[in-house]
This record gives structure tokens, C-alpha cells and sequence, in this order.
């Protein structure tokens, strides 16, 4: 994936690591799959525990959709199973991602020192989208 999304997302973030790694690239397959306008073209919804690492998914979401919780736009609704909708304000048509069990393990099996963590994230960016996250789109 492109270095540049990259750098944003370390730049708005602060640190690199999984979850906020997964949230980038659930972002950019969602806006690409709905043809969706970013910032204001887009709802999103992500479902997970209310604190890190796990709510670090939303800035991955936020710097590659452009929906902002400033904008009320995306929402975190607490769960203990992640699950991210996405939705195009224009057409309403929605995508649903979940977590792959290979990235599920691959979280659990990192050590949790910083550069462990970054590693993990760089690892995920060059795995495909299917390895990282299952997509159901739901057209209406
Ligand atoms: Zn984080």
C-alpha cells in the first residue's frame, strides 16, 4: 500500500500499530467499493471496546474515509466483537467488515513493546485485503 497513507496516519495518529493499520485500510477499501464521496459522503460506524488498542481503528478510519467525529460522521459503538458499516450518504449502500481470524491471531501473538507493535502494523500493510478483513457489501 501506498507510504504517503502511511505517513498521514502516523502524522494524525501518533504511533503506528495494528488497529489503527486495520482502520486505514478498511477505510480505503470501503470509500473505493461504495464509490462513496469522502468527508462528507460517508457514515461510518465502527463497533469495539471503548479504549485502545482497539478504538485506535476509528483514527485509521478517520484518515482515510474523512469522516470525523467533529463531523458526527463516524460513531464507536462499545463491543466486544469488532465490527466496522460503512455507508454512502448518496445511494445507501453499505459495507460490513470484520476482523479475519489470521489478523486476530496475529494481535495476540505480538509482543506489546513499541517496536514490536510498529512491525506488526508494517507486516499488515503489504498483506492483502482479504487476509486482513472480511467484506460483505450490502447494495439496496
Ligand atoms: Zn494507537
Amino acid at each position: 500500500m501506498n507510504m504517503e497513507d502511511i505517513d498521514r496516519l502516523i502524522a494524525f495518529h501518533g504511533h503506528l500499530g495494528p488497529y489503527a493499520m486495520i482502520g486505514l485500510r478498511m477505510g480505503l477499501k470501503a470509500v473505493s467499493l461504495l464509490s462513496a464521496q469522502r468527508h462528507f459522503g460517508i457514515e461510518i460506524a465502527v463497533e469495539c471496546a471503548d479504549c485502545p488498542p482497539q478504538s485506535c481503528i476509528v483514527d485509521g478510519l478517520q484518515v482515510s474515509t474523512g469522516a470525523t467525529y467533529g463531523k458526527r460522521n463516524i460513531v464507536l459503538v462499545k463491543s466486544s466483537q469488532i465490527k466496522v458499516s460503512a455507508s454512502n450518504k448518496k445511494d445507501g449502500s453499505r459495507v460490513c467488515m470484520t476482523l479475519t481470524e489470521k489478523a486476530q491471531a496475529s494481535i495476540a501473538a505480538m509482543p506489546k513493546d513499541h517496536e514490536s507493535v510498529e512491525k506488526t502494523a508494517m507486516d499488515m500493510a503489504r498483506w492483502p485485503d482479504e487476509d486482513l478483513f472480511q467484506t460483505e457489501i450490502m447494495k439496496t
